[in-house]
């Protein structure tokens, strides 16, 4: 084999290119918004390595910690052993490997739904399902805090896009009445739990209006699943692999009709590759012994509870608990004077959270002790 020339790596830079990525790295630096990856290795239990320091990390979405349970570990590495390591090629052409199948049965039996499909990440999911049922005379409602995914394939669709309140029912039901008529078909998206704020969506309230308005809901529980009680299903639920399953790759649950459907037309999943085997069989194993082990279940639910009321603040519904701060650089600081006791609680700043509302988004685990939850809530206090 020969290697490309040396000319191949120096061509010149586009002088305006480089102009512009300058100067917009200089604005997201002096707004305090510039992102930069931190090199992290992850366990073993909560613990993190991050760039040669040790913390105690509260800002994995592991919730079960099964992304390094030796169970799990050992399912993805005999897969890669016995089917390669990569899927070879679309689902629809040669990437459907046996674990995919055997993966949507078991996501479809546990969430009492007839069917699923597997997308290569949640993101993916999600930028396929929706513009795969509506389009340019249909309407789609979203919640105002939704995730970006939910969002990005709500415009793919090509839909008249309304933004409702934060999980405010009346204003859904005020949009629909005002803007239901005269489109052929509509879709209310929500989330199960919300990823910043780790408060409930308004589900049960939500699917009675859209029954009411014909409504297609679509409840994204990527942030739920194996933490909290699901409660009622919606007709389209969507999740991932990577977080309380330990693994990578998303998933929607509904109806043979609709499953199908979409495995025809959803395009995130028909114009691209299968999820390796790896993946798919990590997340079989997290999923038999997310099932077998409720105790496990129960954990960053109960910690998060735990850690709430040590602080005074409104009991945790999930996982999940937003300690507001309010500018990107205050939340910058909290996080790095946390980083100085031990603790890994990564600083949210906007876009990924609306302006002014920067915070530390502390999420739990069934890997933390009580003892480390304890001395995150007083280090917490004694900061604030
Ligand atoms: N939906 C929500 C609510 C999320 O928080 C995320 C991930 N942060 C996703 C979807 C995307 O899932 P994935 O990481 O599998 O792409």
């Amino acid at each position: 084999m020969t290697l490309p020339g040396l000319a191949a790596f120096t061509r010149p830079m586009s002088a305006s290119l480089e102009r512009f990525a300058q100067a917009k790295l200089a604005d997201l630096d002096a707004a305090a918004l510039r992102r930069r990856l931190a090199v992290t290795v992850r366990g073993p239990g909560a613990e993190a390595e991050r760039e040669g320091r040790a913390l105690v990390s509260f800002s994995c979405n592991d919730y079960l910690g099964l992304a390094r349970d030796p169970r799990v570990v050992a399912a993805a590495r005999e897969a890669a052993a016995r089917y390669g390591a990569g899927a070879g090629g679309s689902r629809l052409v040669t990437g459907n490997h046996p674990l995919l199948p055997a993966l949507e049965a078991r996501l479809a039996r546990h969430k009492g739904k007839e069917a699923a499909l597997v997308f290569g990440s949640g993101y993916l999911a999600n930028l396929g399902i929706t513009p795969a049922l509506v389009g340019p005379r249909d309407l789609v409602l979203v919640d105002a805090l939704a995730h970006s995914c939910l969002w990005a394939g709500a415009r793919m669709s090509a839909a008249a896009v309304l933004r409702f309140p934060h999980n405010d029912v009346a204003a859904l039901e005020a949009l629909l009445e005002q803007n239901r008529t005269g489109r052929e078909r509509a879709m209310i998206l929500t989330e199960r739990v919300f990823s910043m704020d780790g408060d409930r969506g308004s589900v049960p309230e939500i699917l009675a209006l859209a029954e009411r308005y014909d409504a297609w809901t679509l409840v994204d529980d990527a942030h739920g699943l194996g933490v909290v009680e699901p409660g009622e299903r919606a007709p389209l639920e969507m999740g991932t692999l990577s977080k309380s399953l330990g693994s990578y790759g998303g998933y929607l649950c509904a109806s043979r009709a609709v499953i199908d459907l979409l495995t025809s037309r959803a395009r995130s999943f028909v114009y691209t590759t299968g999820l390796p085997p790896a993946s798919a069989a990590a997340a079989l194993e997290a999923l038999t012994i997310l099932e077998a082990e409720p105790e496990r279940a129960a954990r960053p639910l109960r910690l998060a509870q735990r850690f709430t009321a040590r602080l005074g603040l409104p009991e945790a519904e999930s996982a999940v608990v937003p300690i507001l701060v309010g500018t990107a650089e205050d939340a910058l600081a909290l996080s790095a004077a946390l980083e100085a006791r031990g603790f890994l609680v990564v600083a949210i700043r906007p876009p990924t959270v609306p302006a002014g509302t920067a915070r530390l988004r502390v999420a739990f685990s069934a890997a933390h002790g009580e003892a480390e939850v304890d001395a995150l809530a007083e280090a917490i206090a004694a900061l604030r």
